[in-house]
């Protein structure tokens, strides 16, 4: 069975759709957008079934958009054969993919998390920037993380440009939001190494002891770990630097220290 097609930018289900890439559309939702077949594909996969599914009289007939197809309908999802123009305005880019799905946010909560079913966790500080927050996502699920916890007043991890940068790990991934205050209350309770990041810190990071499941404490893009956040740690650690740069970016900076706790 095919898609309901749908050429106008006023349509209902179309207006929604593009409504959810303001925050408040989609806190109030709970829903969020994910662009690409490759990207809905995971998902599926991973049993996310669409809310929504739009897609170009291009991909029809390609046989995992026929498996997503039947997912978000198995799911009572809505399926929409939509013009080029729909796409480009849901995505806000000239050269759209040609199937986007509207999903489910799955936050989970703090208390669910299993230390020891991974070797290392990652928890953001305040992390700002949604390109920076998705590939870290990617890089953790790359890594086998157990979850990336947002620590504080964070940019939102379900916004487009953060789902896009995760590559479709968005899906793998656990995802937590917890207060300063839960968080450290939780910390105190945690099994392994809590290792924090520190440009002032005197211990390479190569030298630290990481005892799984390590938790790795990262600080935000322009202020750094806070004082108190650090002093939650077991130690603070700096990735040495040769040359004139005074830091690395926190989604490389990440990336190198959860390949050396689960190196
Ligand atoms: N001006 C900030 C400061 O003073 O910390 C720079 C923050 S840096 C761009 C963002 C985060 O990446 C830091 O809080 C830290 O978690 C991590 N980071 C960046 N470079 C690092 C390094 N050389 N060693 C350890 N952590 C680093």
């Amino acid at each position: 069975m095919s898609a309901r097609a749908v050429t106008s930018l006023t349509n209902p289900t179309v207006k929604a759709v593009r409504a959810l890439h303001l925050r408040k559309e989609r806190d109030a939702t709970g829903l969020f957008v994910a662009e690409g077949l490759k990207i809905v594909t995971e998902a599926v996969e991973l049993g996310h079934a669409p809310r929504i599914l739009m897609h170009g009289r291009e991909a029809e007939g390609h046989p995992l958009l026929r498996r997503a197809l039947e997912a978000t309908r198995a799911a009572g999802g809505e399926a929409l054969e939509v013009t080029q123009d729909i796409l480009a305005k849901v995505s806000r880019r000239d050269n759209p993919q040609a199937v986007v799905g509207v999903f489910a946010q799955a936050f989970t909560p703090l208390a669910e998390l299993k230390p020891q079913s991974a070797p290392c966790f990652v928890a953001l500080h305040r992390v700002r920037d949604p390109g920076n927050l998705g590939t870290i996502v990617r890089t953790a699920d790359a890594a086998g993380c157990g979850a990336v916890i947002l620590v504080g007043e964070c940019c939102d991890p379900y916004s487009v440009e953060a789902v896009r940068a995760t590559m479709g790990s968005i899906f793998a991934v656990p995802i937590v939001k917890a207060s300063e205050a839960e968080f450290a209350g939780w910390r105190s309770g945690w099994p392994g190494s809590v290792v924090g990041t520190l440009l002032t810190a005197s211990v390479d990071h190569r030298q630290a002891e990481y005892v799984q499941p390590a938790l790795i404490l990262m600080g935000n893009e322009q202020q750094g770990l806070t004082p108190e956040m650090a002093a939650l740690c077991d130690v603070n650690v700096k990735i040495p630097m040769r040359g004139r740069a005074d830091s690395l970016n926190l989604s490389v900076a990440t990336g190198i220290m959860i390949y050396a706790a689960t190196a």
